[in-house]
């Protein structure tokens, strides 16, 4: 094949820190970017204009495993893909479900075809495999599929988190053939005019595993760059290890992950974890703390954490964050924000979503433009001692 499904342009570096353009076929990504998650077909208490308008998200993610649950992939297909259905004419990304049946632990039994696990719905049995992964995301026709992968526990052995690399490189094989298969036979329900240069195929990314240790996280991405992906991630992060141990691994793996595509890091992490993953060549991120947060009265902010709960606030007629340019941040204050929150009114949780996924994004922007003007390593630092304080 000679066109691409997208096309990653690095315009500048500074140490391991990239700034990029990625071209999908439904528009510009500039990297490094945080993608807001999509999990149900929703970003949680966001309308689809405040994301294209006043949060200028390029990209969202989906969750493969909640919408192949409900509404169904074949519903999804039936309405058109997964941009028709919600409505969102950008980037999107599918992840594979394997995250989140692994999240399920106890409920699930994994053989080298794939995992079986009680529905969370309904409770009836579901199997999930690297073909039936690639069948659900070729109905939701997201631009950027992942790999069918599975998760070590970040403790795991050595011996077990090897097991289950090695599965993981098998399925990933799996993942890339019945992809391929799925492409060739105009099964992407998500399929566009492309714009110039790009095949409008969906693009398919490889998922690099092995928990905290080095040597097998080396020989996933070995096995994975070997398959060959349009852009390869990092997965299984943040699932219980220290933060020390999460840093040295994308240290170690971020910069040998092919130069020329594109590197995501799956579901991390803090607005400073971001920072510090860039600085180690990462340029893609999803996580669900800027809305999950929100919603339980959590605020991040350019001096830290706040508690909207916090009494402290009662009367505070500072907005959330003085540094922030968001709507929410211009017209309200922090006494009114904790008022909707200890009364449970929804808009309550609405607003600190708006405010939380505003200042990631923003964080982001800041974080391109640093790069862009070489002034990372400062941007870094003082980035870092503000956020540290843990609350205003
Ligand atoms: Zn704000």
């Amino acid at each position: 094949m000679s066109q691409q499904a997208i096309a990653f342009d690095i315009v500048a570096r500074e140490g391991e820190a990239r700034a990029g353009i990625l071209r999908t076929r439904r528009g510009r990504v500039e990297t490094p970017v945080f993608m807001p998650v999509g999990t149900l077909g929703t970003v949680k208490g966001t309308r689809f204009e405040a994301l294209e308008t006043e949060l200028d998200a390029r990209i969202i993610l989906g969750n493969t495993y909640h919408l192949w649950l409900r509404p169904g992939a074949e519903t999804i297909r039936a309405c058109g893909g997964l941009h028709r259905f919600i409505g969102w004419e950008r980037a999107l990304l599918t992840d594979s479900g394997g995250f989140q049946v692994w999240s399920l632990g106890a409920l699930r039994k994994i053989s080298e075809e794939g995992t079986e696990f009680r529905s969370h719905v309904d409770g009836s049995t579901r199997f999930l495999s690297p073909e039936v992964s690639m069948e659900v995301q070729s109905a939701l026709g997201s631009d950027i599929v992942m790999a069918f992968d599975e998760c070590a526990p970040g403790q795991a052995t050595h011996e077990v988190a090897r097991e289950s690399m090695l599965l993981t490189a098998r399925w990933a094989r799996r993942s890339r053939t019945r992809f391929d298969e799925l492409q060739d036979a105009g099964m992407d329900a998500g399929r566009v005019e492309a714009a110039e240069g790009l095949s409008g195929r969906q693009a398919l990314f490889g998922i690099v595993q092995g928990a905290s240790h080095g040597d097998l996280r080396r020989e996933s991405l070995e096995r994975t760059a070997e398959i060959g992906f349009d852009g390869y991630a990092i997965g299984g992060l943040s699932v219980g290890e220290e933060k020390g141990v999460m840093y040295s691994v994308i240290e170690e793996i971020a910069p040998r992950m092919p130069a020329e595509r594109p590197r995501y890091l799956m579901g991390v992490g803090t607005p400073v974890d971001l920072v510090e993953a860039v600085a180690r060549g990462v340029d893609m991120f999803d996580c669900v703390l800027p809305t999950r947060n929100g919603r339980t009265g959590q605020a991040f902010t350019s001096r830290g954490k706040v508690n909207i709960k916090n009494a402290r606030y009662s009367r505070d007629t500072r907005p959330l964050d003085e540094a922030c340019g968001c709507a929410v941040c211009r017209r309200h204050t922090r006494a009114y924000l904790r008022h909707l929150y200890l009364t449970g009114e929804m808009l309550g949780g609405i607003l600190l979503t708006h405010h939380n996924l505003a200042f990631f994004l923003d964080t982001m922007r800041r974080v391109r433009q640093s790069i862009r003007s070489g002034d990372f390593a400062r941007f870094r630092q003082e980035f870092r001692e503000e956020c540290v304080r843990s609350e205003v």
